[in-house]
Parts: C-alpha cells; sequence; structure tokens
C-alpha cells in the first residue's frame, strides 16, 4: 500500500467523501481517505433501506457517544448512546434524510466569522451542488428542479405512501385550521409552513455520501483504520506545516502517511475536535504544540422534545412496519420485489415550520430578552422559524429510549419531535478523557445553559400539542398521550419533563468553528487551520451559526465550498 498521496482526506463522512469525490476529478491527483468504519454501506440492508433508519442506533454503524446532553445546576443528564455514523459516508448513512438547507438570513451572520464568501448568496449554488432532484410522479412544480441538477446525491419528496393518507390529511387540515400555511419551497433561503419533505432518497434508496467516489480509482479508501496523531514538519518557518498522519490499522499497527499537497479533517464534530486536542492543538494545558482556544468550545446543537401520542386505528404504521403479521409481510414483500411502499419511505412526510410568536409575546421573560435584543426576537432576528416539527407516523424508540415501547398492544401511535431551531445555549464543549485516540471524546451538549431555552421549548410543545389535540381533523385522530399525560398546565412542571424528556437533534456542529483569526475561531474562511499550514477542516465542525433546520445539506455545502477552496489553491491541478 503507498504511504503518500497529494491529498489525505481524514475521516471518509458526509463532507470527507464530497471533498475526495471532487478533488479526484481530476484523474492525475491521488487522494487516501482514511475510514473508521466499514468501506460498503451500499452492501448493509439497514443501511440502504429507509425505514429501518431507526434500527442503526446503537448498532456496529453508530459510535454510539456518552453524552451529557443537561449541565445545570439543579439537574445533569449524561445519557448513552448519541448517535454517529461509522461507515464510508458517515452520518449520511445513518440520518433521518430530510434535504433542507435553512434560512438565507442565518447564513448571512456566517460572514462575521468566515468573510464575505460565507453568505447565503454566495453560498447558494453550493447548496444546489450535491443534488440531483427527482419528481418521478411528477406531484410537485417542475420549478423545484433548480434544488439540485446534476449532483451525485439522488433526492426526492417523502413517498406519500397511501396507509398514511389519513394521517397527512388530517395533519394538514388541523395546521390550516390554525391559520398556519403550507409551503412546497424552502430552499429558496426562506422557510415557513407545513411542508412535505424532500429526502435523500430515491427509488426506495438511501443516498449518502459515498456515491460521490463511485468510478473515482484515483481515491483509496482505508477502512477501519483510526486517525491518531498529526503529523508536523519541524522545518526552519515559524508556521508548522501538517505533513502527514498516523493511523492505527484494524490490527492496532501504525502507520504513517504523507500528504504531498494538504490534509483535510473531515472526521466529524467529535473526533475532528478530538484528534487536534491529540495532536497538541487546545485551549490551555490541551495547547502543547499550538494555542488554539476554541478547539473543542462552541459545541452546538438543536434540543429536541420527542413525545407520542396514541391515534386511532387506521393512522399509524406501527401494524405495518413494526408489529409481526400479515401487514408486516405484505411491507417487507412489496418492498423485496418493488422497492415501494412503506419500508421505503423516510416516515417523515410532513415537517412543520412554525413560529410561536403569539405566546411567547405574553411570556415575561422572553419580552425582557427581546427588549434587551433591539426589540428583534431573539430565537428568530430576521423572520426564521422558531421549530421544526417532525411529525412520524409510528412509535419511534429511536427518540424516545425512555419510555417504555407498547408493545404488543396492536395500538397506532405518531411520535413528535419538536425542535429549537436557533437556541440561546451556545456553550457545549469536547474535550479529551484520555490520550488514546480510541477513546471516545467527553462531550458536553450543555442544553439549557441559557434557561429561556426550556422556556421557548415548553411553549413549542404547547403550540403544536394544541394544533394536535384541538386541530379540525387531527382532533379526531388523537387518542390521548402516550404513556403519561403531558402536564400542560404547569410551567415548572413542563420545564422539569422537557429536562427529563430532551434529546439531541443529531445536529451537532461548531466545534472547530471558522473565525477571523486564532482568538475568534479554529479555520479561517479557507477552512484552514489558523497557525498551522497544510491543514484544513471540511466538516460540521466549522459551523460558526448553527443553521435553523436539520443539517446535512449544509455540511455537503460545506464539502462542495471547500472543495473548491482547495481547487483554487492549486491551479497547477485544477485549472
Ligand atoms: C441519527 C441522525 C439523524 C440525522 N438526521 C438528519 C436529517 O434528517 N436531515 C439532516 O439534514 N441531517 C440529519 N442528521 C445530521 C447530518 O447527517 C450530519 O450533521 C452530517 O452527516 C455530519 O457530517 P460530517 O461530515 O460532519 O460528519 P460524519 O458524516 O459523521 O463523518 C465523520 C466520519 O469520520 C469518521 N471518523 C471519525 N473518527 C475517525 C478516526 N479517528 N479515524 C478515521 N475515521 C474517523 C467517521 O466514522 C465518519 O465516517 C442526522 C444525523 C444523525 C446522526
Amino acid at each position: 500500500m503507498a504511504t503518500e498521496y497529494d491529498f489525505i482526506v481524514v475521516g471518509g463522512g458526509t463532507a470527507g467523501c464530497v471533498v475526495a469525490g471532487r478533488l479526484a476529478e481530476n484523474p492525475d491527483v491521488k487522494i487516501l481517505v482514511i475510514e473508521a468504519g466499514i468501506t460498503n454501506p451500499g452492501d448493509v440492508d439497514a443501511i440502504t433501506t429507509p425505514a429501518r433508519a431507526f434500527e442503526l442506533r446503537d448498532s456496529k454503524y453508530d459510535w454510539s457517544y456518552k453524552t451529557t446532553m443537561i449541565d445545570r445546576p439543579e439537574y445533569t443528564r449524561i445519557e448513552k448512546p448519541n448517535t454517529r455514523g461509522k461507515a464510508l459516508g458517515g452520518s449520511s448513512c445513518l440520518n433521518y434524510y430530510t434535504w433542507i438547507p435553512g434560512s438565507a438570513a442565518t447564513f448571512d451572520e456566517w460572514a462575521d466569522f468566515g468573510g464575505d464568501e460565507w453568505t447565503w448568496k454566495t453560498l447558494q449554488p453550493y447548496f444546489y451542488k450535491p443534488a440531483t432532484y427527482h419528481d418521478d410522479a411528477g406531484l410537485h412544480r417542475p420549478e423545484l428542479k433548480y434544488i439540485g441538477q446534476s449532483g451525485p446525491i439522488p433526492v426526492s419528496h417523502a413517498d406519500l405512501i397511501p396507509e398514511m393518507a389519513p394521517f397527512r390529511d388530517a395533519l394538514t387540515k388541523a395546521w390550516v385550521s390554525k391559520g398556519e400555511p403550507l409551503t412546497d419551497d424552502v430552499h429558496n433561503g426562506t422557510m415557513r409552513g407545513l411542508w412535505k419533505s424532500l429526502n435523500s432518497i430515491h427509488a426506495g434508496k438511501r443516498s449518502s455520501s459515498w456515491l460521490y467516489l463511485v468510478d473515482k480509482p484515483n481515491v483509496t479508501v482505508l477502512g477501519h483504520t483510526i486517525a491518531s496523531r498529526l503529523v508536523f514538519s519541524s522545518g526552519g518557518g515559524s508556521t508548522p506545516k501538517a505533513t502527514g498522519i498516523t493511523a492505527l490499522l484494524p490490527d492496532n499497527t501504525p502507520v504513517t502517511f504523507t500528504a504531498r499537497r494538504e490534509l483535510i479533517l473531515s472526521l466529524g464534530v467529535f473526533e475532528t475536535p478530538k484528534l487536534l486536542l491529540l495532536s497538541g492543538i487546545g485551549p490551555g494545558p490541551a495547547g502543547t504544540f499550538l494555542p488554539s482556544p476554541h478547539v473543542g468550545r462552541n459545541l452546538l446543537d438543536h434540543p429536541i422534545l420527542p413525545h407520542v401520542f396514541k391515534l386511532r386505528p387506521g393512522h399509524g404504521l406501527d401494524p405495518t412496519l413494526l408489529h409481526a403479521g400479515p401487514l408486516r409481510d405484505a411491507a417487507v414483500s412489496q418492498y423485496r420485489w418493488k422497492g415501494t411502499g412503506a419500508l421505503a419511505s423516510g416516515l417523515l412526510e410532513l415537517v412543520g415550520l412554525p413560529r410561536i410568536d403569539d405566546r411567547l409575546a405574553k411570556i415575561p421573560a422572553y419580552t425582557a430578552a427581546k427588549a434587551a435584543n433591539g426589540g428583534r426576537c431573539p430565537f428568530g432576528p430576521q423572520g426564521q422559524p422558531h421549530f421544526e416539527i417532525d411529525f412520524v407516523p409510528m412509535f419511534s424508540d429511536a427518540f424516545q429510549w425512555h419510555i417504555p415501547a407498547p408493545e404488543g398492544d396492536g395500538g397506532e401511535y405518531m411520535t413528535v419531535i419538536v425542535d429549537l431551531l436557533r437556541p440561546l445555549s451556545k456553550s457545549g464543549t469536547v474535550d479529551l478523557v484520555d490520550g488514546d485516540a480510541r477513546t471516545a471524546p467527553r462531550v458536553n451538549l450543555n442544553f439549557f445553559s441559557d434557561g429561556l431555552d426550556l422556556v421557548a421549548m415548553r411553549e413549542g410543545v404547547r403550540w403544536v400539542d394544541e394544533l394536535l389535540m384541538e386541530g379540525e381533523g387531527m382532533r379526531d385522530v388523537v387518542v390521548g398521550d402516550y404513556p403519561w399525560r403531558m402536564p400542560r398546565a404547569g410551567d415548572e412542571a413542563m420545564e422539569k419533563m422537557v429536562l427529563e424528556r430532551s434529546q439531541t437533534g443529531f445536529h451537532p456542529c461548531g466545534s472547530a468553528r471558522m473565525g477571523k483569526d486564532i482568538e475568534h475561531g479554529v479555520v479561517d474562511g479557507k477552512l484552514r487551520v489558523h497557525g498551522v499550514e497544510n491543514l484544513r477542516i471540511i466538516d460540521a465542525s466549522v459551523i460558526p451559526v448553527i443553521p435553523d433546520c436539520r443539517i446535512q445539506n449544509s455540511v455537503y455545502m460545506i464539502g462542495e465550498k471547500g472543495a473548491d477552496l482547495i481547487k483554487a489553491a492549486y491551479p497547477d491541478l485544477y485549472a
């Protein structure tokens, strides 16, 4: 095996595969991808079958991080597992598919960190470049093709499976009856209303970033291999230069690989800062090689509050997907022979993106925070939605592992996920536990460190529950809370419930954020690590302001933009 390459991409995840695939467009350029997980996710049924996504939690394809969720003086919760993909394609092999960019105004805030190259207008083409949009059944406006013309990732609208029609209809009716809008386009920088989700699924199969590497013989992928330390040249200049990476092969033998041009770190939001820390780049005493105060700081994520309603028969997919019996047998057979039906569904057909100003305006703590913010809503100063609300028409234990699964009662359920999109808490951290590259880092998401997030979440749950329990159509479908009643009447009881049941939205980012200089962030606007030559970070770690929706489209965008930044630096290779 060669040990010298033009570029080495460390971490073959979502962004890593994008970068490697784009750099490989010059067939003379040799690229190594070092990946800790499997290299053949396309052969794994549980990964490729859309409706099996929830089964991947805590599987051998999951890093299953132990994570501090909440770290408040009166309440701390540490739990396991927190999912991240361990496979070529990374978390794009384990995620829940929604393909959505975010609000223009939120990306414009990135310019304060990365400069003028990081605004919605300049980034817009990169949001669309990864995808090819499909509407095989011709159900949507042809104009929506702009979402993706020729990228390697096929995306399509939620499959609208017939079993879910009564659920969809009731939910849409309830949404409209409360005066809320519907939308069919959230990719133009504005997102508001109930939307038929677009997913990284097409023709019954998951689309993951390893698709960028298909037919790229100049990319060598080394699987089951753990990157453990960066190697720097001791050369005469004042700025150290990254020259290589030491990695542990599957039998734990260390091997050092050398990059003729650059190393690109794409190990994801927890492992990228860990590798920097292991290599002596970090804050305080961790910065033995290079003090860099933001490594492993500024960790952001969306807190979510998942909860469950029991539904009247005919509205949930539990009998079709979760219970052994003729309905499930038929679904399995339909998927096997035709690639369609409930198993081909990402299960998240409808996504709501509301603001709840009227409710928040009644809360003194909120109005005080708004006044202190120059009269602008702290959660959505430019009209961004306050929440993403996902409606899964069955019991989903991937979101609700704290509560007993309703086994054997033959019932039908709905899991509602309330996701606070622009939380004010911004103090998560990633730290080393020890010096062994195989040890997981210590992750603290530190949700609700700002108490106003707790209030907002409480109100978001009340808002959507009122819509579901009282809205036209849905009020005839919802039977009641499962497994116990939500304490909707009391503020204190609601906040306690939020602390006890909230979860990661699976959108952590920001742990090696962009910044103007080393005192402001870890990488510059070209994604180069401040204080080191020949080293870039291209993954969710560099995100300075969390997107106000799910983040895979943003991560693919960063991969595409990052690849172009590298190409621009090497005109001899990419003229
Ligand atoms: C369960 C789940 C559901 C989600 N649902 C959605 C959704 O519906 N919509 C959406 O937009 N987003 C969703 N996301 C978020 C989105 O998928 C991620 O933010 C994104 O994929 C992260 O990409 P990344 O490149 O930063 O990291 P990753 O894709 O996680 O890639 C990191 C890679 O580095 C490898 N690696 C790590 N350490 C080492 C090491 N030491 N040596 C070698 N390799 C290493 C990992 O194995 C992995 O392949 C979800 C995420 C999860 C986990």
